[in-house]
C-alpha cells in the first residue's frame, strides 16, 4: 500500500514539472516573439538621403538642412541613417558634366535605395529630379527650401512632396520704403551663377513697378571685391540689397556668410535680406522666410513617409514670408526708430540696457545710499537733539549761575555799599561847598565850576559801580561774542576789590602784556572769576597770620590764553583735591558747594579746561584755560 502510493505521489510530481516546464516555455516563446515585433518596430533603420544643393556649409541652405536633419532625428521613433551629399556644380557658372557625380552616387545606392530622399534648395531639386529613375527609382523625394518657381512640375509625381517657398520681393522692398522713406536708391548684391542669374531675372521683372520711386542699382556684373568697394562709397540715402552671393561675375566662388560679413563691415547703408538665416548677421530684417517652417513641413513628411505615407497624399502650399523681424542693433545702428516698424513686428537681438545688464549691482547701490542716506538723516536728526540739548543745558546753566552769581553778590554788599558811599559822601561834601560859595558877595565861579566837574566825576564812578552790578546781576542766556580777556578779568576784580579791602587782602591783577582775544560770554565768564577769588578770599582765614594775597594773572600760552587765581591760604587737602569741582561738595559751614561745578561747567562751554592745584610755596592756584580766537 505504500510501496504503490509513493510510485502515485512521484508521477504526480514528474507530471507538475513538465507542466512547469511547458508553461516556461510557452513564456519564452511569447517574450520572444514581443521581442521580434518590438525590434521591427524601433530597431529598423531607415536610411536618409540628403543631397545638398551648395555646399554642406552655404547659406542659406546649409541652415535649413541643419535645422531639418536635427529635428528628424529628434522626431524620429527608427534609427536613422542620414547620408549628405552636395551638388558642387551647382556653384559654377559653366558647370561642367554631371555624369561622373551620378555615377558615383549610382554605385553607392545600388541596390540599396534610400527610403526617402530630402533635396535642399533649387539646383539639388533640379538634379534629384533629373536623375532620379536611374539613381533611386522608387525613392520618396521631398523637395525641400526651393522656391515654387523652380520646381520642375511637369516632373513632379506620385512619390513627390514639394516644400515650396515664396519669395515676395514686392513686400521685401515694401519694408524698405516704409521703414526709410527717404531712400533714393537700392543696390542689388547679387552672383552670377546660373540660379543667381535667374533671381536677378526675377527681381528686374518683379521690382518694376519701384523703378519710379527709386533707381534700383544692378552689381550682378560686378567682381565681388568691386562690389565691396562700391558700398563702402554708396551716396546717402542708399539701400543695399542682398540676393545671394555664391559666384560672382569675375566667376569667384564664395561662402556667402563670409561675403555677407565683409559686406557688412565695409558698406555705409543699411543691407536688407528677405532670409532668415541671413538675419543676426548685419540685415536689418523685414518680412522673411523662416527656416522653421520649411523644417516642420519637411520633417512632418518624411516621418509620414518613413511611417509608411503615399508622398501623394502629402501637399503643401507654398510657404510666404513670416510677420516682419528687425535687428535691433541694425535700427540703432541706422538710426531707425521703432515707431516706423510695421504692426506686428518683432524686435530680436535687443541688447539689455545698462539697467537690465547691472540690475541687482544698482540695486545694491541703490540699497547701500538708502541706508547711508537714512544713517546720515538718522545722525543729522541726533545732532540737531544734541544741538538742542546743549542750548537747553546752557539756558539751564545761565539760570543756575545767575543764582549762584546772586550769592555772590551777597557778599559783596558791604563792599558795594562801601564803594558808593564814597562817591555819594563827596558829592554831598562838595555840594554843600558849592552853595556856599554861591551865597557870598563875590562867589569863586571858577572854583565854583571845578566843584562841579567833581560832582560830576563822583557820580559817574557810583553809576560805575551800578552798572557793573547790574550788569553780573543780568538775566542773560548764554551769549558767545568777541571779548578781550584781559578787561573781562580786571571788571570781575573791580567788583570785589572794595571786599578785598575790607577783609585786609591784597588783591593783585597782573594782565598780560598782549591782548587776550576769545570767544566767549563775559558774563558767565566773569562769575568764574568772581568764583575763584570769593574762593580763595575765604580760605584766608581772619585769625591766621602771614601774608594775605590773592593774586591773578593772565598770560598767553601758544594759541591759549591763562587765567591763574593764587591765594596764600592753606592750600586744598589732598583728599579733596578730586571732588573739587562736583556738585554740592563744600567744606564751608554755610557753603552750597555749586561755585566750583558751575565755574567747570562754564569753562567747558567754552571748550576750555580748569584745575585747581596747590602750590609748592602754600595756598591754592586755580588755573583757567581758553582758546584763542583764530
Ligand atoms: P562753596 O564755596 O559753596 O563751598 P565751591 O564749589 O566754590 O563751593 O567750593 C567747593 C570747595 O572747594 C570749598 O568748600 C573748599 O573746600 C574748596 N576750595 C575752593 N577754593 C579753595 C581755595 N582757594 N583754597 C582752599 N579750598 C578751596
Amino acid at each position: 500500500m505504500s510501496g504503490g502510493a509513493s510510485i502515485d505521489l512521484l508521477r504526480r510530481r514528474i507530471a507538475a514539472a513538465f507542466l512547469c516546464l511547458g508553461l516556461l516555455a510557452a513564456e519564452c516563446l511569447l517574450a520572444g516573439q514581443a521581442g521580434a515585433v518590438e525590434r521591427s518596430r524601433r530597431g529598423e533603420l531607415k536610411r536618409v538621403l540628403v543631397l545638398h544643393s551648395f555646399g554642406r556649409e552655404f547659406r542659406p541652405w546649409s541652415e535649413y538642412a541643419r535645422d531639418i536633419k536635427a529635428e528628424l532625428e529628434r522626431q524620429s521613433p527608427w534609427p536613422l541613417d542620414i547620408q549628405e551629399h552636395a551638388l558642387l556644380t551647382a556653384r559654377f557658372n559653366n558647370p561642367g558634366p554631371e555624369a561622373p557625380f551620378v555615377d558615383y552616387l549610382h554605385s553607392l545606392y545600388q541596390g540599396a535605395t534610400p527610403d526617402v530622399v530630402v533635396s535642399i534648395g533649387a539646383p539639388a531639386a533640379r538634379f534629384a529630379q533629373k536623375h532620379r529613375a536611374r539613381l533611386f527609382p522608387n525613392a520618396p523625394l521631398i523637395l525641400a527650401a526651393v522656391e515654387h518657381r523652380l520646381i520642375d512640375r511637369a516632373d513632379l509625381g506620385d512619390n513627390d512632396v514639394v516644400v515650396a517657398v515664396r519669395n515676395d520681393f514686392v513686400a521685401a522692398f515694401d519694408n524698405i520704403l516704409r521703414i526709410l522713406p527717404d531712400t533714393k536708391s537700392v543696390a542689388i548684391v547679387i552672383g552670377a551663377s546660373p540660379l543667381e542669374t535667374f533671381w536677378m531675372e526675377e527681381l528686374k521683372r518683379e521690382l518694376k513697378p519701384f523703378a519710379e520711386r527709386i533707381e534700383l542699382v544692378w552689381y550682378s556684373d560686378l567682381s565681388f571685391e568691386e562690389i565691396l568697394k562700391r558700398s563702402s562709397q554708396l551716396p546717402a540715402q542708399t539701400a543695399l540689397f542682398w540676393g545671394l552671393m555664391s559666384v560672382d561675375a569675375a566667376g569667384v566662388v564664395y561662402e556667402s556668410d563670409w561675403a555677407l560679413r565683409s559686406l557688412r563691415a565695409v558698406a555705409n547703408a543699411p543691407i536688407f535680406s528677405y532670409q532668415e538665416p541671413f538675419f543676426g548677421d548685419g540685415t536689418v530684417g523685414g518680412p522673411m522666410q523662416l527656416i522653421a517652417e520649411t523644417t516642420s513641413r519637411t520633417v512632418s513628411a518624411a516621418i509620414g513617409i518613413l511611417g509608411g505615407a503615399k508622398p501623394a497624399s502629402i501637399n503643401y502650399e507654398p510657404i510666404a514670408f513670416a510677420a516682419p523681424r528687425y535687428d535691433w542693433r541694425e535700427l540703432q545702428r541706422w538710426g531707425i526708430s521703432e515707431s516706423s516698424l510695421p504692426p506686428g513686428s518683432v524686435i530680436l537681438f535687443r541688447e539689455p540696457s545698462i539697467w537690465q545688464r547691472y540690475q541687482w549691482q544698482m540695486l545694491m547701490i541703490a540699497a547701500v545710499f538708502l541706508v547711508q542716506a537714512g544713517l546720515i538723516s538718522g545722525l543729522l536728526h541726533e545732532r540737531r537733539g544734541r544741538r538742542l540739548a546743549e542750548v537747553e543745558s546752557r539756558q539751564r546753566l545761565a539760570e543756575l549761575a545767575h543764582v549762584n552769581r546772586h550769592s555772590a553778590v551777597g557778599e559783596l554788599t558791604t563792599s558795594i555799599a562801601h564803594e558808593l558811599n564814597q562817591p555819594l559822601g563827596s558829592i554831598l561834601t562838595n555840594a554843600e561847598t558849592a552853595e556856599l560859595m554861591l551865597n557870598s558877595a563875590q562867589p569863586d565861579l571858577v572854583e565854583v565850576r571845578h566843584i562841579l566837574a567833581d560832582i560830576r566825576r563822583d557820580d559817574q564812578r557810583a553809576s560805575e559801580v551800578i552798572r557793573r552790578l547790574r550788569s553780573v546781576l543780568k538775566k542773560t542766556p548764554f551769549e558767545v561774542s568777541n571779548i578781550e580777556l584781559n578787561d573781562t578779568v580786571r571788571e570781575a576784580i573791580d567788583l570785589v576789590k572794595a571786599l578785598a579791602l575790607g577783609r585786609r587782602i591784597t588783591l593783585s591783577y597782573e594782565p598780560a602784556l598782549t591782548d587776550l582775544r576769545i570767544k566767549g560770554d563775559p558774563i558767565q565768564l566773569q562769575q568764574v572769576i568772581l568764583n575763584l577769588i570769593i574762593n580763595a578770599m575765604d580760605a584766608i582765614s581772619d585769625a591766621g597770620s602771614g601774608k594775605r594775597e590773592v593774586s591773578v594773572s593772565t598770560l598767553r600760552a601758544g594759541n591759549q590764553a591763562e587765567i591763574k587765581v593764587a591765594d596764600t591760604g592753606p592750600g586744598i587737602p589732598a583728599s579733596d583735591l578730586a571732588s573739587l569741582f562736583d556738585p554740592f561738595f563744600t567744606t564751608k559751614p554755610q557753603g552750597m558747594g555749586m561755585g566750583l561745578a558751575i565755574a567747570r561747567t562754564i569753562v567747558e562751554a567754552h571748550h576750555g579746561t580748569i584745575v585747581g592745584a596747590n602750590q609748592p610755596a602754600g595756598g591754592a592756584l586755580f588755573t583757567i584755560r581758553l582758546p584763542t580766537a583764530q
